[in-house]
């Protein structure tokens, strides 16, 4: 039997591939958000268990995109347990050279598109008296860090969207938490140059970078049963 419906965006590759793969071993069905259908379709198509698993793609710094994409989802599955803004994009450049449009562009897809579909789907779960809402976050969020002003900035301020996300749905059984990982090895970690990633490495008190399922497992939590008194926390 399923445990519910759960949005997943940027479904298609990395760490929300992995989280689609330890949601779908829970017994979630699943909305998978990337902007490739070709590869949410990959993904759909591999996954274990026997849930449903829809693709929809779509852009999630766009607002409409978000809309529809929520809109269809809730049509699709009647209802929706979980919500992970998991979709974002890294555009590092020294703080001195950050043009405008370098600024812009992790603030409209990580910071943006989390309100855009966190927005899409509060009525919904505010309607059902309850829903989980999980936001990726980031470690550099928290500590900014040199070359990423843009990025840090964004991750900051989904956790800030969070905590008042929490406080005004919680009365209504909707609870809203970020996870902040650290360095995670994906596609979007790996064009990182080798000393960056010795020097990160040098740091991590576990002298191994994370996989994709450590997050993945820290997300299956707090979409549980467990998680229920959690909110507004990283
Ligand atoms: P990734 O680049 O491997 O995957 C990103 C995913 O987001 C892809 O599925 C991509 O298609 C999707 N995406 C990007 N822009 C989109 C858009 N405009 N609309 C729809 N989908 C879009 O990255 P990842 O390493 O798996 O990162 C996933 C999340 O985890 C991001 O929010 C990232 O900031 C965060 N994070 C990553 C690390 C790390 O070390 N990898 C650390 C902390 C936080």
């Amino acid at each position: 039997m399923s445990n519910g419906a759960v949005i997943i965006t940027g479904a298609s590759r990395g760490i929300g591939r992995d989280i689609a793969i330890g949601l779908a071993e829970a017994g979630y069905d699943l909305a998978l958000v990337a902007r490739s259908a070709d590869a949410l379709e990959q993904v759909a198509a591999s996954l274990p268990g026997d849930g449903t698993y829809v693709a929809y793609p779509g852009d999630i710094s766009n607002w409409d995109d978000a809309m529809r994409i929520v809109k269809e989802a809730h049509e699709k599955f009647g209802a929706i347990h979980g919500l992970v803004n998991n979709a974002g994009v890294t555009q590092d450049g020294l703080f001195m050279r950050m043009s405008k449009e370098n600024w812009q562009l992790p603030i409209d897809v990580n910071l943006n598109g989390t309100f855009y579909f966190t927005r899409a789907i509060a009525p919904i779960m505010m309607r059902q008296r309850q829903g989980r809402i999980v936001n990726i976050s980031s470690v550099i969020g928290l500590t900014g860090n040199a070359g990423q002003a843009n990025y840090a900035a964004s991750k900051a301020g989904i956790i800030a969207l969070t905590k008042s996300v929490a406080k005004e749905l919680g009365g209504r059984g909707v609870t809203a938490n970020a996870v902040a990982p650290g360095f995670i090895s994906t596609d979007m970690t790996a064009d990182l140059p080798e000393k960056v990633q010795a020097d990160m490495l040098g740091q991590i008190p576990l002298k191994r970078f994370g996989e994709g399922k450590d997050v993945a497992g820290v997300v299956k939590f707090l979409l549980s049963p467990e998680a229920s008194y959690i909110t507004g926390q990283t």
